[in-house]
């Protein structure tokens, strides 16, 4: 009897020390990736899955009824006419400057400070880019700047929604409407953020200027499982003609009466994204909660600037992005992937300064604020299955070489 009793104790304090070394094993190093896209996808597996088996087995993968409900039910998310899906947001950006008739040499005005997609487009038209400076705090265009760089030739005006928030939109479509210009909202990163005028009114990010553009990549806020755009407008001539140009030109099938591209949403992208818009809200509030937990952590310390919120516009948080103030980068990233924290540069180099964006209107020094967020950011994770534990981690992490 004594002796079986002993046998279960040893027994016990052996498991027992086996599972506190487990637990010191894993506090001393966790994985944290930029964004948990499966862990996301297992808690919605059974919608999806069925979802998709319903298009494997009735074989309808482009067009029909799962992209049909996607764009009325985005069109009622966004509180917009139309909602246009097509294949990516580089598409989205492309069709848009399609749709309005832009001709060679006509100027668009961007941020130096975005992904290189919003000025791509713009270039393979054989339409001018114009970069132009951002604001420190938001790292979204400067609307002042906006004004400067107007000249006879410009015809649009293209702010991007940074990270999350909104660009100052009740100064950009001021100006828009004062010079006669369009406004093409590149709202890529900040989809559901919601933007407040001056006199009140509410409005979704991407429905405020005369068309807006975004993104479906996975990563996105609101990602499919490969690529996916869409393209938004109020504007019912418009939104005609630019399903014509997604549609290889054509109204009557075969019959093209303009140049065109091909670029649509399939079937199994569109049903991903269907049930993902339903939790929309929710993901932002988890980006929110994770965004807010940095913000806390790092009040401690002014060597990191965290990101600021423009009062007239939500943050959604597409990326958290810090500045560093008086610390080595490419130190404070190294301990960071040592410890098994992703972290990342949005973005190296502004569009001024890439080689096959070269241009003798720019040098070095002309956008001071832009170079100086360039050489000074850090992107930390940020998604919608944080614990508070993993927060901790990476906060701590970061703490630890301030
Ligand atoms: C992601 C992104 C795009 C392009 O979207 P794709 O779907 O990858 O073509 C355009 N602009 C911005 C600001 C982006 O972040």
């Amino acid at each position: 009897m004594k002796n079986i009793f002993l046998k279960k104790l040893i027994k016990d304090d052996i498991l027992t020390k086996f599972f506190l070394f487990l637990r010191f094993k894993n506090s001393k190093k966790m994985k944290i990736p930029m964004v948990d896209l499966v862990g996301q996808y297992n808690k919605i597996k059974p919608e999806v899955d069925a979802s998709i088996q319903q298009i494997l087995s009735t074989g309808g993968f482009i067009g029909g009824p799962f992209v049909q409900k996607f764009q009325e039910d985005l069109q009622e998310y966004l509180n917009v006419k139309h909602v246009i899906p097509c294949a990516n947001g580089t598409d989205a950006l492309q069709v848009a400057m399609m749709g309005l008739g832009l001709k060679p040499g006509d100027e668009v005005i961007t941020t130096s400070f975005t992904f290189i997609a919003t000025a791509e487009v713009v270039a393979l038209l054989r339409l001018t880019p114009v970069v132009v400076d951002v604001d420190m705090d938001t790292y979204c265009i400067d609307p002042e700047a906006v004004e400067r760089a107007i000249t006879p030739r410009t015809k649009a005006i293209v702010p991007v929604h940074l990270f999350g928030q909104c660009a100052n939109m009740d100064a950009i479509m001021d100006i828009a409407k004062r010079h006669n210009l369009y406004v093409v909202e590149d709202n890529a990163q900040a989809i559901g953020a919601n933007y407040t005028f001056k006199d009140g009114t509410v409005k979704k990010s991407g429905t405020i200027g005369n068309i807006g553009c975004t993104s479906f990549f996975p990563s996105k806020n609101l990602g499919c499982y490969g690529d996916g755009g869409a393209i938004f407008t109020n504007d019912d001539a418009l939104a005609d003609m630019m399903r014509v140009v997604v549609n290889h030109g054509m109204k009557t099938r075969y019959y093209h009466d303009y140049v065109g591209v091909n670029s649509r949403l399939d079937a199994i992208q569109a049903a991903v994204l269907d049930i993902k818009l339903k939790h929309l809200d929710e993901y932002i509030k988890a980006r929110q909660y994770a965004a807010a937990y940095y913000e806390k952590a790092f009040a401690q310390t002014d060597k990191i600037v965290t990101p600021k919120t423009a009062p007239f516009t939500d943050h959604v948080y597409h990326q958290y992005v810090v500045v560093l103030k008086d610390l080595d980068r490419a130190k404070v990233m190294e301990h960071l992937q040592s410890k098994g924290i992703a972290c990342a540069i949005y973005y190296p180099v502004a569009l001024h300064m890439q080689k096959a964006y070269a241009d003798p209107r720019y040098k070095k020094g002309d956008f001071p604020v832009c170079e100086y967020l360039c050489d000074h950011v850090m992107a930390l994770p940020i998604h919608t299955e944080f614990t508070d534990e993993q927060l901790k981690y990476v906060t701590d992490a970061v703490l630890e070489m301030c």
